[in-house]
């Protein structure tokens, strides 16, 4: 199966993924092959690695942006994600196409382009199981601030991230396959919540 953790900075993506993975491990028998998006493959990381070293004198335009994370996923589908659950093995997903239909496709307002490449790049392919981990973009942004981890991203304006939100929810609302967590919680209950949904899942 293949399941993804979705959510804005300082909703606990990380812990929770540390969480799902050690879930699987113990229900299988078996470590997760764990990838991350933007990333995941060599090739895929350096196409992470240009999104990063756009700066003032060549900004990175949205389209080129859009299109340099789909170059990552249809490489990191292709060539990790598939193999993998062909193999039998259980992939965990650091991201995956919802982030781009989120931040590119609503935060930028790309949507038209964005689900046309989704379309013709995905054909159709998508995770058993997403969780979404909800927080309100200002209570995210100070926890990430909190830690150090705002970079170029994630220093734009707030409506940027609401706008971003909100897409998160209507795909969310859409598709039963995506699950919201409320991730303003505590850790403990997040990962309560995480586990119930969890279970759901046929193992
Ligand atoms: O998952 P992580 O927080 O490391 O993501 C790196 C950055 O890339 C985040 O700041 C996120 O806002 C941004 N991102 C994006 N569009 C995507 C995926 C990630 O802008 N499709």
């Amino acid at each position: 199966k293949f399941i993804v953790i979705e959510g804005l900075e300082g909703a606990g993506k990380s812990s929770a993924i540390a969480l799902v993975r050690d879930f699987i491990e113990k229900h299988t028998g078996k470590a997760p092959v764990c990838t991350r998006e933007p990333g995941g493959t060599p090739l895929a990381e350096q196409m992470r690695d240009l999104v990063k070293v756009a700066n003032e004198d060549d900004p990175l335009c949205d389209e080129a942006e859009c299109l340099l994370f789909y170059a990552a996923r249809a490489q990191l589908v292709a060539n990790v994600i598939k193999p993998s659950l062909a193999k039998g093995d259980w992939v965990l997903g650091d991201r995956h196409n919802l982030s781009s239909l989120a931040y590119q496709g609503g935060g930028r307002g790309l949507m038209p382009l964005v689900s046309a490449i989704s379309d013709a790049t995905l054909k159709g392919f998508k995770p058993d199981l997403t969780l979404y981990l909800d927080i309100e973009p200002k209570l995210g942004l100070e926890r990430a601030a909190r830690r150090g981890e705002l970079d170029r991203i994630e220093n734009q304006e707030i409506e940027f991230f609401n706008r971003t939100r909100a897409t998160f929810l209507e795909f969310a609302d859409a598709d039963d396959s995506i699950k919201i967590v409320d991730a303003s919680q505590s850790m403990a209950e997040v990962h309560k919540d995480i586990i119930a949904l969890l279970q759901e899942l046929s193992w």
